[in-house]
């Protein structure tokens, strides 16, 4: 799950990392009184939407006076920024900034270690800084039975060049506060960007990117209530809420199998028969008829959906249960979309027999996933 700036800011805050005031507003007018609130200015508008790179489409700016904050404001509130449109900003007392350093805590898979970067090249994307001053990125991974140890901060700060002894100590007090923020909030990615050093010289995270490991969620029952299901994809919105595993995609043809494996091969098949997969679900070991319906409702809502495709191997699951669920479906929802259905596995026979029996006249049943791939990008077109 990833945090919207000013909620990984909060969580830095109470881990001791320092940010700046501000306040979260929904409207122009909110964003002066913030403003007033937070001093009279100058203070940066912030637009806060899950993406990066913000300043560079306008969704940042700066503002002398409540004034000027509300005219930011209105222009950024509603602003497109690559498919994210802008809701909520976050009105902040402005930074003076000497330096603009990047520092990160991520899991690299590989390595299967958290893994630290500190560069003093910050504010821009850190691909850039890696592709063109590699020799500038420090990078360091800790040893997750070994914990964090100052040594670690002290090598990240002497490798990056950093050698005012007040940024060296607050920098490294930054390192062990994010190290404990990203551990006990059981993140998968902690990134300052840019971490500032004022002309005073005061160090400070003026950005935020922070993303929680979603199976973690149960222990972060706070952290598990920032989520705005408003800003999520609708669909998403509607599975998280019936308990599907749903992805969109972003073809037309609505997919449901049984277990992750099963699902991904039929997209590839499904693609080998030229379409293209509008979206996936996978009923998992249940496929109850429940499970079909409550399936069934998400990726339909979805208008991309031309054809479906059921893809369904029996183990634990059951194909007589899952016919059995495709027909109430079709019978209480009112389907017309094109549905085709592959069955094979245990109680095969009998689930065919069923769909036999009741035969409305959108199902089509094939005999293999080949068979039904190719019905299902015909029936689409
Ligand atoms: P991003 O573009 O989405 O990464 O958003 P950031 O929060 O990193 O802001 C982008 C840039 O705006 C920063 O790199 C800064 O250069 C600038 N910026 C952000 N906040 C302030 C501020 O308080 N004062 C000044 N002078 N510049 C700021
Ligand atoms: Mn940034």
């Amino acid at each position: 799950m990833d945090l919207y700036e000013y909620q990984g800011k909060q969580l830095f805050r109470q881990f001791g990392i320092p940010v700046s005031d501000g306040e979260l507003v929904a409207d122009a007018a909110d964003a002066r009184r913030a403003t007033q609130e937070l001093g009279g200015g100058p203070v940066v508008v912030k637009a806060q939407v899950l993406t990066g790179g913000r300043g560079k489409a306008g969704g940042i700016k700066l503002a002398a006076s409540p004034d000027e904050a509300e005219a930011r404001a209105r222009e950024i509130l509603g602003l497109d920024i690559r498919g994210h449109v802008v809701r909520k900003l976050w009105v902040e007392r402005a930074s003076e900034i000497a330096k603009e350093y990047y520092l990160s805590l991520a899991f690299d898979r590989g390595e299967k270690k958290p893994l630290f970067m500190l560069t003093t090249e910050g504010g821009v994307e850190i691909e850039e800084v890696a592709a063109e001053k590699p020799d500038a990125l420090v990078r360091l991974h800790v040893d997750p039975l070994e914990g964090f140890q100052p040594y670690m901060a002290r090598r990240l700060i002497y490798g990056a060049g950093i050698d005012d002894p007040e940024e060296q100590k607050q920098i490294a007090d930054i390192v062990g506060r994010l190290y404990r923020a990203f551990v006990e909030c059981d993140a998968m990615l902690c990134e300052i960007n840019p971490l500032i050093v004022t002309p005073e010289g005061g160090v400070r995270a003026l950005d935020s990117k922070f993303t929680v490991d979603d199976n973690a969620l149960y222990k972060h029952p706070d952290i598990a209530e920032m989520r705005d299901t408003a800003g999520a994809d609708p669909q998403e919105a509607i599975a998280r809420e019936k308990g599907v595993t749903y992805v969109k995609l972003d073809g037309e043809i609505g997919v449901l199998g049984n277990g992750a494996g099963l699902v991904m091969s039929t997209l590839d098949v499904i693609a080998l028969a030229g379409g293209r997969p509008a979206n996936f679900c996978d009923l998992g070991g249940g496929g109850g008829a429940q499970g079909v319906v409550d399936a069934l409702e998400v990726i339909t809502s979805d208008p991309q959906v031309k054809a479906l495709l059921f893809n369904v191997f029996g183990g634990i699951t059951r194909c007589d249960e899952v016919a059995r669920g495709i027909l109430a479906a079709l019978d209480q929802m009112k389907i017309e979309l094109p549905v085709v259905v592959r069955l094979d596995g245990t109680n095969a026979e009998e689930g065919l027999r069923l769909l036999a029996q009741a035969a409305p006249p959108n199902l089509h049943v094939e005999p293999t996933m080949l068979d039904a791939a190719r019905r299902a990008v015909e029936l689409a077109r």
